[in-house]
């Protein structure tokens, strides 16, 4: 079934008010197939949990929003499992599961708000891993002709914060399942957590043996400590990549600016983007009804009433900020749907 007209303001986090002319919201990829049939030359939309979206203006044509919900789990050996997820999953229900079955992996990637469809699409990251580390699939339907294909992981162009679908093939594929990688029992030695990222170590000392389920518990404490809750104030995460720039740029900087938050990366030095907002004096500071978060500078959050047009002023302000004092270009995270 087809939806008209459907308020999108409570289906997008930053609770932009915009509309969907029509929203399908097929729950199989026999369904998806049928939808697409239908569409004709009308444009077409995507649409997950919306937590890392702008909605610039109302959705033309048909938004498709694939409720798919299997989750079956395949033993490949003794200490490892894939799990194939469909698109319409929660994502972070999904970590839940996989932790409290004592499946390691995922725990990192706790309470990352949107669906399971959406991760590869921008390879959602936190806490020093990637999705792109435990994909094995991903399985889509091509938009062009409704043919179902099956990407590799290393077919689908995974970089930080980026993919093949985000990139080079935008808008030619609807996300249906994927296929992730877990291990378990002597699988998960000590060694193969990741715990090396912001404070992770330090939240899990001392505590007894680490286990999937203790690093998603201290994933999630830090994080709630840190970002704002969509539910109480409307936002989208990160709103600007962590930049990379030369490493001659680099040097530059830490001259001048000794307590410069940085990471080494292969082509030059990943800057912390929210320790530059914070520098250019945004961290807490409004414009209108949308802000940049007093607690983390690299969060926009909606105070209320906001439109698309506050959330963009915002942004371009910030960013010739930075620009001008740091010679650094913020790049935007969230999407913008319709596109510029
Ligand atoms: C508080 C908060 C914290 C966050 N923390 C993180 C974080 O730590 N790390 C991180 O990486 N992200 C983070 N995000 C961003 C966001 O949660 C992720 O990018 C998430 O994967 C988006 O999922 P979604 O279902 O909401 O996608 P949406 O916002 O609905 O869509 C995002 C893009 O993906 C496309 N898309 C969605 N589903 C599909 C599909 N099935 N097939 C093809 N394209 C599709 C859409 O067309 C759109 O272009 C955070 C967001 C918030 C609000």
């Amino acid at each position: 079934m087809i939806d008209t007209d459907v308020d999108l303001s409570t289906a997008n986090t930053l609770a932009l008010p915009a509309r969907a002319e029509r929203l399908a919201r097929p729950a199989d990829v026999d369904e998806l197939a049928r939808v697409l049939t239908g569409r004709g030359a009308d444009p077409l939309f995507v649409l997950g949990g919306g937590s890392n979206l702008v909605l610039t203006g109302d959705l033309p044509g048909l938004t498709v929003m694939p409720v798919f919900d299997e989750v079956s789990y395949r033993q490949v050996d003794e200490g490892l499992a894939q799990v194939r997820v469909g698109a319409g999953v929660v994502w972070d229900r999904l970590v839940a599961d996989t932790v409290a079955a004592g499946w390691q992996g995922l725990e990192n990637l706790s309470w990352i708000p949107g669906n399971a469809g959406a991760a590869p699409f921008q390879n959602i990251g936190a806490y020093g891993v990637e999705l792109a580390e435990v994909v094995s699939t991903v399985e889509a339907v091509s938009v062009e002709d409704g043919s179902n294909i099956s990407f590799d992981a290393d077919q689908c162009e995974f970089a930080y914060r980026d993919s093949l679908f985000k990139s080079r093939c935008r808008g030619e594929f609807i996300i249906t399942h994927l296929t992730l990688n877990l291990r378990r029992g002597n699988a998960c030695r000590l060694d193969s957590f990741r715990l090396d990222y912001g404070g992770l170590a330090e939240r899990l000392a001392g505590d007894g043996p680490v286990t999937p389920a203790r690093v998603r518990e201290a994933v999630i404490a830090l994080r709630q400590s840190k970002l704002p809750d969509p539910a109480t104030l409307p936002n989208a995460g990160s709103f600007f990549k962590n930049p990379v720039v030369s490493l001659t740029h680099y040097q530059r900087l830490l001259e001048r600016y000794p307590d410069l938050v940085s990471f080494p990366v292969a082509e030059g030095r990943k800057l912390a983007a929210g320790w530059l907002i914070e520098r250019s004096g945004w961290k807490g500071r409004r414009l209108g009804p949308v802000g940049m978060h007093d607690q983390q500078a690299l969060v926009l959050v909606n105070h209320g009433g906001a439109t698309a047009v506050d959330v963009l002023s915002l942004a371009a302000a910030v960013r010739e900020d930075v620009r001008q004092r740091f010679g650094v270009e913020l790049e935007q995270e969230p999407v913008l749907m319709p596109g510029a």
